[in-house]
């Protein structure tokens, strides 16, 4: 009863103020209705847009009180957006980006394809969109994402075992992350900072 009133309370003092005042504490979002269970809030790369999945049950007033609630975490992560990367456009500097990745991968393909008993597959570097490496088993060749080459090594490393281990167990199951502990023990971590960068 008391959160009841003192919502209202809330209410009714806010509407004293002028409509925009309220308006810019609450992050600009757009609004699906969708057959979900719960709301859900996402934040989108590469502009930070905020999209909420509703019920279609859910009163608009509710929608607009749990993103206000968000506000903070909304800011975080469009900050961490904006500090993200922007995809490579073709040009000079994304061919030189590929020069290097095309000096540095293929040695350390090598080295791991040694390290775990494997014939050195073929490397392609490409542009990607949603993955940061590929491996294809029949014709054994990699092809790592060019995105790579503006990241730390270590996580091109990680990319590099990964793809190879395929070459050892194609599906994503238990023995394939067996492989990666045995020669990555850091893999998960590796793979955090990747998928977060
Ligand atoms: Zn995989």
């Amino acid at each position: 009863m008391t959160a009841l009133a003192s919502l209202a309370a809330a209410g009714v003092g806010a509407a004293a103020y002028p409509k925009c005042t309220m308006a810019a504490d609450i992050p600009d979002f757009t609004l699906r209705r969708k057959r979900v269970k719960n709301l859900r809030l996402t934040v989108k790369a590469p502009h930070g847009e905020v999209v909420v999945s509703a019920p279609r049950h859910v009163p608009e007033s509710a929608i607009v009180a749990f993103v206000s609630g968000k506000a903070s975490w909304i800011a975080k992560h469009q900050e961490r957006i904006a500090g993200q990367p922007q995809p490579l456009q073709p040009g000079p500097a994304t061919e030189a980006l590929r020069r290097r990745l095309k000096q540095s991968a293929p040695p350390m393909v090598e080295h791991w394809a040694g390290v775990m008993g494997l014939a050195t597959p073929d490397v392609t570097i490409r542009r990607m969109t949603s993955r940061w490496g590929t491996c294809n088993t029949q014709t054994r060749r990699i092809t790592l994402n060019l995105e790579l080459a503006r990241r730390d090594v270590t996580l091109l490393e990680y990319v590099i075992v990964h793809e190879l281990a395929h070459l050892i167990e194609r599906g994503h199951n238990a023995r394939f992350y067996a492989v990666m502990d045995a020669h990555l023990p850091d893999w998960r971590l590796r793979r955090r900072v990747l998928n977060a960068s």
